[in-house]
């Protein structure tokens, strides 16, 4: 008996939005522009020629105020299409572009192309993901404004009338913003990395997407049959009938789950002998306040500023940033919006701190100290936060305070802030929690004496690793020794949880070991009163701790700090809990 196997082909990428789904592939082949020819134009026309730039703008801009307009209701609160329109008129791409048209005499696309390599150079040059990613940003809005020059049609996902699967060699948040629920049920492409704003809109749209494929759009022809999974970053290209009906099973036995989770995640997160603990979100954007809703979280246990400041030739002003802060604070009210004060440099640089130029970013100028060093744009921000304050739950979160002064230091500034707007007769609230983030072994040292100083104390594991074990949280040489569950930050978990207790003040975490089913038993057992992590985890956190009782997880946690290896923890934890654990991480 014969049998036909199908050449299927995997392709790995990163998964930028759970879920799975099965269906045509639909090329999207974008007209770019690839090739920009350079010619010089005379004194007298070059009037002319920057009115020919101006006008493609304003096409580009029309155009993305019709995608705005007609944008699914699930985007309504996404801003990065208004960013886009903004940075038509941004002075280093819009102001630079004319003034290189003016001063060098060189066609419209040549100078809109010139500007758009160095800016996006500068930016990639950054290190970070996320700047990275706003290189794409200038892309995009770039390419909009040269397929106006040049007279090349764009791609309209709006018209794709079947029920298909986007590859695209990349999508912008205007493609993206386009996508009709009714037909696309997922999306891949070539680019794109984890902090990719395409990423971010395809968890708002609930729709499975991979990105970073790098060679999807060579694999795949339009019509192939692709099964994508968001869960993994997994493609497969022409599945076999065996892989096919794998992946249908494992397709409803994740939509099953999930319709399971999510709605028992409005449910407390309380353990099975009464322990109530929060179950808080980590947020970079405003608009994603309706993701922490939608997955039940039980608040925002870390805001992270920083990203406002980054992706910007100037720093925000204070009524921009109050006009942030006051969306997530009114949206998640009465729930508690915990607002971390500045956390840029390390590894996360900001465009025009350029002159900073450090040997060891790490332990260079960052968060605290560079606030400290700069009260002006402290003080913006805390009077920014303070007015924020009067009109919701707000707590104030300190990063990376490694000095006893620093924290004084920074509550003396929260007070100046404070005297500045009663002055001002502006509303405010000064009253309002606060939080120092844990994640210096100094600060573990120092806990009794900074625990005077706070309400509560966050662990920043991702930082408290890197630096109690001296391993570069971003290196991947030294990937393989940063361990959570290393014997020496369990140590320094349990001591910040055994002062917090003693000094009456509460202890959360907020650094990615929170997020890690596999890590909460112990985490429970060490005493922490809150986990905050990416909305989407916070249905199978609260699952686990549901599962779990808190008088077997501090035995767990008594015998794990008897361990010499992370290993031997860890398998500790799994002959305890595997089964529970297993479960839920397979999804
Ligand atoms: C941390 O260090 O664990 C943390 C939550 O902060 P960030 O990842 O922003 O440095
Ligand atoms: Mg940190």
């Amino acid at each position: 008996m014969s049998e036909t196997v199908a050449q299927e082909k995997i392709l790995k990428g990163i998964n930028a939005s759970p879920g799975i789904c099965i269906g045509k592939a639909y090329r999207v082949d974008k007209e770019g522009v690839n090739v920009v020819e350079k010619y010089y134009i005379k004194d007298k026309q070059r009037q002319g020629e920057v009115k020919r730039f101006k006008a493609a703008v304003k096409k580009a801009r029309d155009e993305f105020q019709t995608i705005l307009k007609n944008r699914p209701e699930e985007l309504q609160r996404d801003y990065i299409l208004e960013t886009h329109i903004a940075l038509l008129k941004d002075k280093m791409l819009y102001g630079r572009t004319v003034e290189t048209i003016q001063t060098e005499g060189v066609n419209a696309e040549w100078a809109l192309k010139k500007i758009v390599s160095n800016l996006k150079a500068t930016f990639e040059k950054m290190g970070d993901e996320y700047l990275k990613e706003r290189a794409s940003d200038v892309v995009h809005v770039s390419d909009a404004i040269m397929r106006n020059l040049v007279g090349v049609a764009s791609n309209n996902i709006a018209a794709i009338d079947k029920r298909v699967i986007l590859v695209a060699n990349d999508l912008s948040p205007a493609d993206t913003s386009q996508i009709n629920l009714a037909r696309i049920k997922g999306f891949i492409t070539n680019r794109g990395g984890k902090a990719s704003h395409t990423g971010i809109m395809a968890q708002a749209l609930e729709i499975p997407a991979v990105v970073g494929l790098e060679t999807a759009t060579i694999a795949i022809k339009s019509d192939a049959l692709i099964i994508v999974d968001g869960n993994t970053g997994t493609v497969i290209i022409d599945p076999s009938e065996q892989t096919l009906f794998e992946y249908e099973e494992r397709k409803n036995s994740y939509e099953d789950y999930k319709a399971v989770i999510t709605r028992e995640s409005h449910l407390g997160a309380e353990t099975t002998d009464g322990v109530q603990l929060e179950v808080m979100a980590n947020i970079e954007f405003p608009e994603e306040v309706i993701s922490v809703k939608n997955y039940g979280g039980d608040g925002i246990g870390l805001y992270r500023t920083e990203f406002q400041y980054m992706s910007r030739p100037e720093f925000p002003n204070e009524e921009e940033l109050f006009g942030k802060y006051r969306e997530v604070v009114e949206l998640m009210d009465p729930k508690p919006t915990t607002i971390r004060t500045l956390d840029i440099n390390g590894d996360k640089a900001i465009a025009n701190q350029s002159g900073l130029d450090e040997a060891n970013p790490a332990l260079g100028l960052r968060a605290i100290r560079y606030c400290l060093r700069k009260p002006d744009v402290f003080r913006t921000q805390l009077r920014a936060i303070l007015r924020a304050a009067a009109f919701g739950n707000v707590r104030i979160l300190f990063p990376m305070i490694a000095a006893y002064f620093e924290i004084c230091e920074a509550i003396k500034a929260m007070d100046d802030a404070a005297e500045s707007l009663e002055k001002d007769g502006l509303p405010y609230k000064r009253e309002i929690e606060i939080g120092i983030m844990i994640e210096v072994p100094s600060a573990v040292v120092l806990a009794d004496l900074l625990a005077e100083k706070a309400d509560f104390f966050s662990i920043g594991t991702n930082d408290l690793i890197q630096y109690a074990l001296a391993i570069d949280r971003g290196n991947r040489n030294v990937a393989h020794l940063y361990q959570p569950l290393d014997p020496a930050v369990l140590r320094l978990i349990k001591r910040v949880a055994d002062v917090s207790r003693e000094k009456g003040i509460e202890v959360f975490m907020c650094g990615e070991m929170a997020a890690t089913a596999r890590h909460i038993p112990l985490l429970l057992g060490l005493g922490m009163d809150e986990l905050s992590m990416n909305p989407q985890s916070i249905p199978r956190a609260k699952r686990v701790l549901r599962s779990l009782s808190a008088s077997d997880a501090q035995s767990l946690a008594r015998e794990a700090l008897k361990k010499k290896t992370a290993r031997g923890v860890f398998e500790m934890i799994q002959s305890t809990y595997g089964d529970i654990i297993s479960e839920l991480e397979y999804h």
